[in-house]
């Protein structure tokens, strides 16, 4: 359902994605590991547009939404039809980035009533059906800056899904989060994998790369070195670069 073919990005001062190709087909989990700096983020960020390609093409359901002419500069689709198209991946960052001045349910709801122009009343109903999946049913009118990180994890997970989007990018999204309770979030995204949700998890998180991923991708310096079921990538890494990266994460 998603091709990225050939994707440069180039920041000023250095390139962050090298000619990557990478592909998903629905319902499939996809964990991205690899060093810090490697390019993960911005792989995740140039899927929901977030960081522009500098050349290649990307493919969302047949459809292509940026694709660079021969020698060229990459050309993207209209705004309209971009933002569109954004709706489609659901975002979930390491620091939640959730609104603190609404109520947990108010931050699911928001881009449902304004980007698609949902009804309150189904809005809201789906906001209740999503808190109870992420077990936060109580939460529904508590703002979220009284919640705990792992409840505005969660919280930040429904609101992602609250769009209906044909994939969620997961970015981290337990790193800022104390070790006792990354297990709250990591659990939830469990549930959504079982449900053959279709998503992308850069983490760190070893153990759930290798329990819940469908296919495991290792990133270093821009490119991406190797990929693989995760057995063959934990059991039998063929990189040196692999290889050391698994050692330093014992
Ligand atoms: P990772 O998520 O694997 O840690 P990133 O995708 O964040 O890596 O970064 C890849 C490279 O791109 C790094 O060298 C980083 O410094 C650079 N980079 C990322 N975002 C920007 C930016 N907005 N401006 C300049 N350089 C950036
Ligand atoms: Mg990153």
């Amino acid at each position: 359902m998603l091709k990225m073919e050939q994707i440069v990005k180039d920041f000023s001062n250095c390139r962050a994605l090298d000619h990557v190709n990478f592909s998903m087909n629905k319902g499939e989990t996809v964990a991205i590991i690899g060093p810090s700096g490697s390019g993960k983020s911005t792989l995740l960020r140039c899927v929901n547009c977030l960081n522009r390609i500098t050349s290649g093409k990307i493919t969302l359901n047949g459809k292509t939404f940026v694709d660079t002419p021969q020698g060229g500069k990459a050309q993207y689709l209209s705004d309209k039809e971009l933002r569109i198209l954004c709706a489609e991946t659901g975002m979930v960052f390491q620091h939640f980035n959730l609104f603190p001045h609404m109520t947990c349910l108010k931050n699911i709801c928001y881009a449902p009533i304004k980007v698609k122009k949902e009804s309150k009343e189904s809005a809201e109903a789906r906001g209740r059906e999503l808190l109870k999946l992420v077990g936060l049913e109580s939460k529904a009118d508590v703002y979220t800056a009284q919640l705990s990180g792992g409840q505005k994890q969660r919280i930040a997970i429904a609101r992602g899904l609250a769009m209906n989007p044909q994939i969620m990018l997961f970015d981290e999204p337990t790193s800022a989060l104390d070790p006792e309770i990354t297990g709250e979030v990591l659990s939830v995204m469990k549930k959504l994998s079982d449900d053959h949700i279709t998503m992308v998890v850069v983490t760190h998180e070893m153990g759930f790369a290798r329990e819940v991923a469908d296919r495991v991708i290792f990133m270093d310096k821009g490119k991406i070195v190797e990929e693989g079921a995760p057995e063959e990538i934990f059991q039998n890494p063929k990189s040196e670069r692999l290889k050391e990266f698994l050692s330093s994460m014992l």
